[in-house]
C-alpha cells in the first residue's frame, strides 16, 4: 500500500471568537448561567466558550420568537423564499469555512464536512425555499397556516445539517423558532446565527439558545411553544414525551437506530464493502441511521469478511482536517467511554474482535474501526446503539430469517438491502420495519426524501414534502 503525504485543510478561514453570547431577537446577548468550553475533540484544545441559557434567558427567546412570528408569518411565502434562498446562497458562499468549523469542533473527517454535510445543508434551504410560495399545493388544504412558535434540539452528530433539518422548513413554513444545540458541537450553529444576521433575516425569526441539557428541557418545556422538534436519544426522547404529553404541543422525535445491513450470496462484493465500510464508519458511526448490524447470507461469510477486512485496515484515522483522513475524531470522551464499555461487553459476551493495526494520536478522542464477529442477537453489541465505529457481525440463510433478524430490534430508523434481484429488495423493503430502507447503497440522504422511523426511532418525518406536515395546523 502507498503511503499519502500530509494534506491539511487550513484553518485560517475561520475565525473562531473567545467567546459567544445568545443569539435571541437579531443579537448576541449574554446567557444567565455558567460559560461553557466547547473543545476540539481531536486535540482536546479548548476551541471558545459558549453562553449557557437560563430558563429566562429561554423566555426571552421565546418571546422574541413569538412577536416575530406575527411579522413572518404575515409574509408572502414567496418574500419568506426570498430569505431562504439568501441564507442557502450564503451557506454555500461561506461552506469552506463552516465545513472547517464543524470539523474543529466535532472531530468529523474535512471531506465529509465539505463534500456531504455543507452540501446537503445547502440543498435542505433551497429546497424548502422553494416550498415557501407552494404550501397550498402541498397536500394539506388550501391554506395551510404555520403552528406558531418552534422549539428545536438537536445533537451534535451533525450539529449544522441538523439545524437545517430543523430550521429550514420551519421557517418555509410561516414558523419562528427558538434553536438548542448540543452542548459539544455549538460553533456552528453559532455562525448561522451571524448568517441569519447577514441575510437581514426579521429578528426573532430564529433565536439559538446555547446550554446543556437542562436549556433543552426549558425550551421543550416552555408553555408558548407550539412545536417540539427532537433529534437525539431514545432516552431524552421518552423524557420529551413525557413533557409534551397532555399539552397542546406538536412534537416530532428522530431517535436511535440499530439498522441491519443485509448482503446476500448474489450481491457484488465489492460494492457491498464499500456499502458497508459507508455504512458503519462514515462519521466515525455517529450516525442515528448507521448500518451497525451487517447480516451477511452465510454462503458468502468467509470472503465478505476477508474483503472487508482488507477494506479496512486501508482507512486512514487521525486528523479530522487532513483531506485524506477517512475517520476523524470521536465527539466527546463520554461518547468513547460508551463506546469502549460496549465493545468490552462485546468480548465479555464472547463475540470475537478485531480491527486493523491503526496507530492512533497519543491526544485526544479516539476509536479504531472495529469488527465483531460471531455476535448473537442477544449480545449488547446486537440490541444497543454504540454510536461508533464499531459493526457486528450475524449471518442468515434464507431471506425470511435476514427480516426476522433484521426487525428483532426496539428501532426502526433505516435498513440496506444488498442484491443483484430487483424483486428481492421489493420483498424485503415491504418486509423491514424501518423508515428508509437503502437498496445497493447506503447513507445517502435527499431533502425530497423523508426520513423518521419505526418504533423506538420516533414518530413523525422530516424532509420532503411531509417533512411540511410537521410544522403546519393541518
Ligand atoms: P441526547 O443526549 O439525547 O442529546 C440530544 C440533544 O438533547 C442535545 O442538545 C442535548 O443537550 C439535549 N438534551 C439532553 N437532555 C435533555 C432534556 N432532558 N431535555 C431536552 N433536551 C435535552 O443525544 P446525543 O447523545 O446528543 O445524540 C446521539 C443520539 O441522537 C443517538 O441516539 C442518535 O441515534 C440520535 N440521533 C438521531 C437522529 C435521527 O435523525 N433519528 C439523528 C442524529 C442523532 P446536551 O448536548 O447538552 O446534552
Ligand atoms: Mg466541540
Amino acid at each position: 500500500m502507498f503511503e499519502y503525504a500530509p494534506a491539511p485543510e487550513s484553518r485560517d478561514i475561520v475565525d473562531i471568537k473567545p467567546s459567544y453570547g445568545l443569539f435571541v431577537n437579531g443579537e448576541f446577548v449574554d446567557g444567565g448561567g455558567p460559560g461553557l468550553k466547547t473543545v476540539n475533540p481531536a486535540t482536546e484544545e479548548p476551541l471558545a466558550e459558549v453562553a449557557t441559557a437560563t430558563s429566562d434567558d429561554v423566555d426571552r427567546a421565546v418571546q422574541a420568537a413569538r412577536k416575530a412570528f406575527g411579522v413572518w408569518s404575515a409574509l408572502p411565502g414567496a418574500e419568506r423564499a426570498k430569505y431562504l434562498f439568501r441564507i442557502a446562497r450564503i451557506i454555500q458562499e461561506r461552506a469552506r469555512e463552516l465545513a472547517v468549523l464543524e470539523s474543529l469542533d466535532n472531530g468529523k473527517p474535512i471531506r465529509e464536512s465539505r463534500d456531504v454535510d455543507l452540501p446537503l445543508v445547502a440543498a435542505h434551504f433551497f429546497y424548502y425555499a422553494g416550498w415557501a410560495d407552494k404550501l397550498r399545493y402541498a397536500g394539506f388544504g388550501d391554506n395551510p397556516r404555520p403552528l406558531g412558535v418552534a422549539g428545536q434540539v438537536i445533537p451534535w452528530n451533525f450539529p449544522l445539517l441538523m439545524l437545517a433539518w430543523k430550521i429550514a422548513p420551519a421557517l418555509a413554513c410561516g414558523n419562528t423558532v427558538v434553536l438548542k444545540p448540543a452542548e459539544t458541537t455549538p460553533l456552528t450553529a453559532l455562525a448561522f446565527a451571524e448568517i441569519c444576521q447577514q441575510a437581514d433575516l426579521p429578528p426573532g425569526v430564529v433565536n439559538i439558545v446555547t446550554g446543556a441539557g437542562d436549556t433543552g428541557a426549558a425550551v421543550v418545556a416552555h408553555p408558548d411553544v407550539d412545536k417540539v422538534a427532537f433529534t437525539g436519544s431514545t432516552e431524552v426522547g421518552r423524557v420529551i414525551a413525557r413533557t409534551v404529553a397532555g399539552t397542546n404541543k406538536k412534537l416530532t422525535l428522530e431517535l436511535g437506530g440499530k439498522a441491519a445491513n443485509i448482503v446476500f450470496e448474489d450481491a457484488p462484493i465489492d460494492q457491498a464493502v464499500e456499502g458497508i465500510v459507508n455504512g458503519i464508519f462514515f462519521n466515525q458511526g455517529h450516525v442515528c441511521c448507521a448500518g451497525s448490524r451487517l447480516l451477511v447470507q452465510e454462503s458468502i461469510q468467509e470472503e465478505l469478511l476477508d474483503s472487508l477486512r482488507r477494506r479496512m485496515a486501508t482507512l486512514r484515522v487521525g486528523d479530522p482536517l487532513d483531506k485524506n483522513t477517512d475517520i476523524g475524531a470521536i465527539n466527546s470522551a463520554e461518547q468513547l467511554a460508551k463506546i469502549r464499555d460496549l465493545s468490552a461487553a462485546g468480548e465479555s459476551e464472547g463475540a470475537e474482535r478485531w480491527s486493523p493495526a491503526c496507530e492512533l494520536p497519543q491526544r485526544g478522542f479516539w476509536f479504531p474501526p472495529t469488527l465483531f464477529t460471531g455476535v448473537a442477537q442477544s449480545h449488547r453489541i446486537a440490541r444497543e446503539e454504540i454510536f461508533g465505529p464499531v459493526l457486528s457481525v450475524l449471518t442468515f440463510r434464507t431471506p425470511a430469517e435476514a427480516v426476522e433478524k433484521a426487525n428483532n430490534t426496539p428501532y426502526g430508523l433505516s435498513a440496506g438491502v444488498w442484491t443483484e434481484k430487483g424483486s428481492r429488495i421489493l420483498w424485503m423493503a415491504d418486509r423491514l420495519r424501518a423508515g428508509v430502507v437503502w437498496a445497493n447503497t447506503f447513507n445517502k440522504f435527499d431533502p425530497a426524501s423523508p426520513f423518521g422511523g419505526y418504533k423506538e426511532s420516533g414518530y413523525g418525518r422530516e424532509g420532503g414534502k411531509i417533512g411540511l406536515e410537521a410544522y403546519l395546523d393541518v
